[in-house]
C-alpha cells in the first residue's frame, strides 16, 4: 500500500478503497480521520476521529493501539460515536489477550453534535451525525482566526498598537471551516454549509455508473451524480473525491471527473483519491 501524498499545508496522507480501507492523515494537525488499515506514517498520530465503524474504517486502530503501547509512545485520544466505546473495548480486551501483552492505552471521547474539540492551537474539531446503515459521523475542523473588528478598519497600524497597550481589544475571534472529511453518508450530507466552503473538502464517491444511481442511494452512499447535482456550491480549494469503489477503471474515473470539472467553478481544485497514485 502507497498513501497518497497532497500538496497542501495539512500534510494529507490518503489512502482510499471503498469497503476494502481508507485512512486520511493531517500530518501538521497530528489528526487522523479513520484508520481502515495499518500503515506506519500512521503511528505518530495523537488525535483519531472514526466516523463510523465499519471495518474499512476502523480495522487498523488495533494495530496502531498495540504499535503505539509496545513503543511507549503517547497514547492517542479517539473521537467517535458513544455507541461504539463497548464494541471497540471488547475487541481491544480479546486482541490485548491473543497477544498476552499489557493493556492499550487511549483515551476516549464521545463525540456530541454541536460540541468543538480543541485538538490544539486555534483548531477545533466538530462531528456532523450523518445517515448511514450505523451511527455515522462527519468531521469539521475549525481554525480559530483573529480579525480586526470593523470599527477600528479605519486606523493605521499606530494607532492600533496605541489601543493595544491601552488595553483596548481590538480583534475578533472568527472560525473558518478548514477540513471537511463526509465520512460515508447519502446526499443529506449536503445540507452542512460547510462542506461546500472548507479549504480541502474531502467527500466520499462511492459509485459513478449512471444506472446504479438509485442503488447507491439505498446503500446510504454517494453517487458522482448526486455531487453534479451540487457542482456549482463548491467554494472549496481543494476537493478530494474518495471512497471509490474499485469496480471501476481508473480511465472511466478520471473521464467522468471532467464533467465534474466542467461545471465547477474554476477556482476549485479537483482532485481523485485512487488507491496506488502518488499526486505531487
Ligand atoms: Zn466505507
Ligand atoms: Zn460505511
Amino acid at each position: 500500500m502507497r498513501p497518497n501524498i497532497w500538496q497542501n499545508s495539512f500534510g494529507l496522507h490518503s489512502f482510499s478503497i471503498a469497503g476494502d480501507a481508507n485512512f486520511y492523515l493531517f500530518k501538521a494537525l497530528n489528526l487522523l480521520i479513520d484508520i481502515g488499515a495499518w500503515h506506519p506514517i500512521l503511528a505518530s498520530a495523537q488525535h483519531i476521529f472514526l466516523s463510523h465503524g465499519h471495518m474499512d474504517h476502523i480495522a487498523g486502530l488495533f494495530k496502531l493501539l498495540s504499535y503505539k503501547t509496545s513503543h511507549k509512545i503517547q497514547p492517542p485520544t479517539i473521537y467517535a460515536h458513544p455507541d461504539m466505546q463497548p464494541n471497540i473495548q471488547t475487541a481491544c480486551q480479546a486482541l490485548e489477550q491473543l497477544n498476552g501483552l499489557k493493556t492499550w492505552d487511549y483515551h476516549w471521547q464521545n463525540l456530541i453534535p454541536e460540541t468543538h474539540f480543541t485538538i490544539g492551537n486555534n483548531r477545533l474539531l466538530q462531528a456532523f451525525p450523518l445517515t448511514h446503515h450505523i451511527h455515522s459521523n462527519a468531521c469539521l475542523i475549525w481554525e480559530q482566526r483573529k480579525r480586526l473588528q470593523e470599527r477600528y478598519k479605519g486606523l493605521d497600524t499606530q494607532q492600533i498598537q496605541r489601543l493595544v497597550l491601552e488595553g483596548a481589544e481590538v480583534n475578533d475571534q472568527i472560525l473558518i471551516p478548514i477540513i471537511f472529511y463526509s465520512g460515508d453518508t447519502e446526499s443529506s450530507v449536503f445540507a452542512i454549509p460547510e462542506l461546500f466552503n472548507a479549504e480541502i473538502c474531502v467527500l466520499e464517491c462511492t459509485f459513478w455508473e449512471p444506472e446504479y444511481r438509485s442503488k447507491a442511494n439505498k446503500f446510504k452512499h454517494l453517487h458522482i451524480m448526486d455531487i453534479l447535482d451540487v457542482a456549482s456550491q463548491f467554494n472549496n480549494k481543494i476537493l478530494i473525491l474518495t471512497h471509490i469503489s474499485e469496480r471501476y477503471s481508473i480511465e472511466f474515473i478520471t473521464n467522468t471527473a471532467q464533467k465534474l470539472q466542467d461545471l465547477l467553478p474554476r477556482s476549485v481544485q479537483l482532485k481523485l483519491d485512487l488507491p496506488t497514485i502518488i499526486t505531487t
